[in-house]
């Protein structure tokens, strides 16, 4: 095929799969090393990468070759687990971050050059300079980013440019290191993974287990010597909107898992239980979402004691999955890179074996050449559509309510808070902690827009809330209790 056609080609495999390149280049290395795993070439095999991944004589993306493999290579390194000595999933690839500027604020060309020089007036630090034309200049080393000039600018002259890492963290783990490179605070960072989506070079990226669930997969010798299962996010509706979602399950299974389970049955466990445990308890945030738990234990240590005790819905149905089969194994699908930690908590590792997201997922299709869209369709159907809306902001509310209709409570009221984002989650937070919330509980979303904004998705599209909410209709259960009461 001559190298336009597959150009062509390339772009609309990319775009029918990929948000952006940056997400489609990570996949291309996970796929090649998937596909090296699959193939027990994994040793010889890095040297003969293709050159569409490590570029042979010019460059592709970078000012020269050589840059541009030893990013790769990193990059490779990632996709095989990263760095073992460091605790936190998410990396900075150091040479890819060299192309944001040191940031801060900045006076633009909209200065006037004004008599007034308000700005200068209310600078605690003396950083604001004028030259000969009135025209302002801050002086970096002297600003502390406190912002009183662009407030006060009537031309709004001065800007904050922040890298694009540094705005998506919305905990304040990003800071500029000396040498111009991003560099993530692990005691605040809750790996929400919302910097490696937004860093417009791929500098940023999760740490990726698909050798280990590779592994999984040959050790379990065709499901003989364990069960291996695989627990799936309700967001994996909005996903592979090229295939249906029975194929995408076919897919799994043609990976050689021995079945496919809906997380949004653990989702249901948690409603019920959530449910009462509001009613008894009086106040309480949700514990679903590990980025949001993170949070609260690093910033609001104060607030850990109204977190649900109940468990993540995928690490509810994992439990099941392990109590009812003995010596099955697990491997939870998501959108999530904040889950590959929580997997990693003493609670929780006993359950949840490995941790994928839906980019991962992609490239284990590819490297083992499962075309999910030639495939038959398969069911998964054990979720109510209450477990199943979860995936969206304010879907666990709706579960929340349901759940106490259900057990007849009748004499407490819920008033539930769905935080859409940090931001939101942070509100809540202080204003619990001062006892003026009005609501009585909190449901905690560290993504915009709930699991749907997961940094580990395929794509973000606006319709993945009407998607979500499509999915949970077409559930025939529609009752917390009627799944509940299969599982004892
Ligand atoms: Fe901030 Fe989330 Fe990135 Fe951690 S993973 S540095 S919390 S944006």
């Amino acid at each position: 095929m001559c190298k336009g056609i597959i150009k062509r080609n390339e772009a609309i495999y990319r775009m029918k799969k990929f948000d952006t390149r940056v997400q489609y280049l990570k996949y291309k290395v996970l796929r090649e090393v998937a596909k090296l795993a699959f193939e027990d070439r994994l040793l010889e095999g890095l040297c003969d990468i293709p050159e569409e991944i490590i570029p042979g004589k010019q460059p592709t993306m970078r000012c020269c070759v050589y840059k541009e493999r030893a990013i790769i290579n990193k990059r490779v390194k990632i996709a095989m687990g990263g760095n073992p000595n460091s605790k936190n999933i998410i990396e900075v690839i150091g040479l890819a971050c060299d192309e944001c500027p040191r940031g801060g604020h900045e006076v633009t060309d909209s200065c006037r050059g004004c008599i007034a020089h308000r700005c200068g007036d209310i600078c605690p630090k003396d950083a604001i300079t004028f030259d000969a034309h009135q025209k302002a200049h801050i002086d970096k080393e002297k600003c502390i980013q406190c912002g009183r000039c662009a407030s006060v600018c009537p031309y709004s002259a001065i800007s904050n440019r922040k890298r694009p890492c540094e705005q998506a963290c919305k905990v304040n783990a990003i800071s500029t290191a000396y040498d111009g490179e991003a560099h993530i605070n692990h005691d605040k960072c809750i790996s929400c993974g919302a910097c490696a989506y937004q860093c417009p070079f791929g500098a940023i990226s999760e740490k990726s287990y698909i050798l280990d669930v590779i592994e999984l997969l040959k050790n379990s010798k065709n499901n003989k010597k364990y069960k291996l299962f695989a627990v799936v996010a309700p967001s994996i509706s909005t996903q592979f909107v090229y295939a249906k979602l029975g194929q995408v399950i076919s897919g799994i299974k043609e990976l050689g898992f021995y079945d496919v389970k809906e997380a949004a049955v653990g989702a249901d466990m948690v409603a019920f239980e959530e449910a009462k445990e509001l009613a008894d308890r009086g106040f309480l945030t949700s514990s679903c979402c590990p980025a949001f738990v993170d949070y609260v234990e690093k910033q609001f240590p104060h607030m850990l004691k109204h977190v649900s005790h109940s468990p993540s819905p995928a690490a509810a149905m994992a439990r099941y999955i392990k109590e009812t089969v003995p010596g099955s194994k697990v491997v939870f699908i998501g959108p999530c890179t904040a889950k590959k930690m929580e997997a990693k908590r003493p609670e929780v590792c006993e359950y949840i074996d490995e941790v994928i997201t839906f980019e991962e997922l992609q490239a284990l299709f590819d490297g083992k050449g499962v075309d999910i869209w030639t495939l038959p369709e398969d069911d998964l159907v054990h979720a109510s559509s209450f477990g199943r809306v979860f995936a969206r902001s304010g879907g666990l509310s709706m579960a929340v309510h349901q759940g106490l209709k259900e057990h007849n409570i009748t004499d407490f009221q819920a008033k539930t808070l769905a935080c859409d984002g940090i931001e939101q989650c942070k509100v809540a937070l202080l204003k619990a902690s001062k006892g003026v919330l009005q609501e009585n509980f909190i449901e905690g979303m560290a993504c915009v827009g709930g699991c749907i904004g997961g940094a580990g998705c395929l794509t973000h599209g606006a319709k993945s809330k009407l998607e979500i909410d499509k999915y949970s209709d077409e559930a025939p259960e529609k009752t917390i209790g009627g799944v509940v009461k299969t599982l004892s």
